[in-house]
């Protein structure tokens, strides 16, 4: 027996031992499976809340779940939850993916939009391209498109400020807008015109506008030509008011006096009537007194009486004559008054046709005129001088004119002439300006344009004179019109490149008419 419990008791005590062993294998692993626990748990904690923000749902899931986790929940229960979870972040990234897809078309659409831009700085056009290059390829997540983003921003803002400064790297269309609205201005101010010094602070006016660098600028500009007109409207009103007044004072005076002469000259004439007849009774009594007279100093007597009578009746006549002569005093002076109303008259009548002439519109074709032209071109001169760019002029003569006028009749001329005016007018940009400048020549200035860009126009507007249907007489006519054209080269003046596009004109006419030449 003791050799069979021997082995059995020992067996047993190593059981035990085992028992002993595995007891602790399982505390130890059941303290690192805590800590391990632990440790996902605050990761997963960490985790879920740094995943806070994206989804609201998804959030309130994350809370609960951090909940659970510290409130050592079931594993069912956590699976339940865990399931919900993961399908809201299956759907979660979906919904990131499109967005991410959304971001990169709005990029690339932002970018192309300012590459659009006219005017860009060329390094700012260089830094957008290589920008828009190289988005779009390796970004898992929106949050990779940010600095794309903020570069894109910045690069927006810097084309911003390059349009606000007004320089030449300004975008086309606020140029384009700057220029209608000067021009517009501009055509504006040449149908307007004032006495002397309104009239020197329009032509101030003008220059300024010419040269104006923002939309600002020229609206303080409008301001001004809108005060100036009204000044000038009061002033024109006050001046008209005051000769009315002087020519309603002066009619008045001589109303009175014409009145007054009439009276008295009527009563003049009935006093000297009476003078006379009492003159010729007393003559006449005094011829019977003395054929009559018996008695010498009787009749002495009665001579002197009528003799008294006469002499008081001659001196009534000498202060009528007297009379007379104030009244032809004041005649005169009424005549002097008449003759200074009509000079006034005149005077006022000149001004206001010299006002009429000054104004800038060629009556015949409703054009500008060579005033116009003139002072336009200044101000585009100076344009140019200041803001670079092209500028061209366009002489345009029209062919043969004097046969239309010998053939058909000089109303026939006029009528041709209003007929071209008005295409020429209205076939011409906007931003051109077109003058009759005298005869059956036409000038057009054409900012912005190089003699390339404007051969086309130019020959259009050739081809449209050409094309116009003209009946005389029952015959059908056509009218050409040569042009010759020039364009300032650097440092050159409104002189010179008028003779160049002169001299131009002169060759279209030699090679043939009906032509375009470019000097
Ligand atoms: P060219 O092709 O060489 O230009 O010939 P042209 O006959 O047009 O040129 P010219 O200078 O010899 O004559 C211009 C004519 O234009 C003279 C005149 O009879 C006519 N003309 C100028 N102004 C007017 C106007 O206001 N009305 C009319 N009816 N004719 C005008
Ligand atoms: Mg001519
Ligand atoms: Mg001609």
């Amino acid at each position: 027996m003791m050799t069979e419990s021997a082995p059995a008791s020992a067996n047993i005590a190593l059981v035990s031992q085992k028992l002993q062993q595995s007891q602790q294998a399982y505390q130890q692993l059941e303290v690192r499976y805590k800590q391990e626990a632990a440790a996902l748990y605050k990761l997963i904690n960490k985790l879920s809340l740094a995943c806070k923000g994206q989804n609201i749902e998804l959030d309130n899931k994350l809370a609960l779940l951090r909940g659970h986790l510290t409130e050592n929940l079931s594993i069912e229960k956590a699976n339940k939850l865990l399931l919900s979870i993961d399908q809201l972040l299956n759907s979660h990234t979906s919904h990131v993916e499109k967005q991410l897809s959304y971001t990169r078309d709005q990029f690339q659409t932002s970018g192309k939009n300012l590459q659009q831009w006219r005017g860009l700085p060329p390094q700012l056009r260089r830094d957008l391209r290589s920008l828009i290059d190289s988005s779009g390829k390796v970004e898992q997540s929106v949050y990779d498109f940010l600095p794309h983003l903020q570069k894109l921003v910045e690069l927006y803002n810097h084309a911003y400020d390059a349009a606000g400064s007004g320089d030449t790297a300004a975008p086309q269309q606020v140029r384009e807008l700057k220029r209608e609205f000067s021009d517009e201005l501009l055509a504006l101010m040449t149908e307007v015109e004032f006495d002397n010094e309104a009239n020197t602070r329009l032509k101030q006016l003008k220059q300024k506008v010419g040269l104006a660098n923002d939309i600002d600028e020229l609206l303080s500009y409008c301001i001004e030509l809108i005060k100036l007109l009204v000044e000038s409207v009061q002033q024109e009103r006050k001046s008209s008011e005051a000769f009315l007044n002087h020519l309603n004072e002066a009619l008045s005076t001589v109303y009175g006096a014409v009145t007054q002469t009439l009276q008295n000259s009527q009563l003049l004439t009935e006093q000297s009537r009476e003078v006379n007849s009492a003159l010729k009774t007393q003559i006449e009594k005094l011829g019977a007194e003395v054929d009559a007279a018996n008695d010498l100093d009787l009749l002495k007597e009665k001579v002197r009486l009528h003799l008294q009578e006469i002499a008081s009746a001659l001196e009534k006549r000498e202060r009528l004559a007297e009379q007379e002569q104030s009244l032809n005093e004041l005649l005169m002076a009424m005549q002097n008054r008449i003759d200074t109303l009509e000079e006034d008259a005149k005077s006022y009548r000149s001004r206001l046709n010299e006002q009429r002439q000054q104004l800038y519109l060629d009556s015949l074709t409703q054009l500008p005129n060579r005033a116009a032209f003139n002072e336009r071109l200044e101000i585009e001169y100076q344009r140019w001088k200041r803001y670079g760019g092209d500028l061209s002029i366009a002489v345009l003569d029209l062919d043969h004119f004097k046969n239309i006028n010998d053939t058909y009749g000089h109303i026939a001329g006029d009528k041709t002439l209003q007929v071209i005016a008005k295409l020429l007018g209205k076939t011409v940009r906007k931003t051109d300006f077109i003058c009759r400048f005298g005869g059956e020549e036409f000038v057009l200035i054409l900012p912005e344009q190089t003699a390339e860009s404007a051969t086309q126009p130019m020959n259009k507007l050739r081809i449209a004179v050409s094309k116009l249907p003209f009946k005389f007489k029952g015959q059908n006519v056509t009218v050409t019109v040569s042009i010759g054209l020039a364009t300032f080269n650097k440092g050159e003046n409104t002189e010179t490149v008028f003779e160049r596009a002169d001299q131009a004109l002169y060759a279209a006419k030699e090679s043939g008419r009906n032509q375009l030449v470019i000097k």
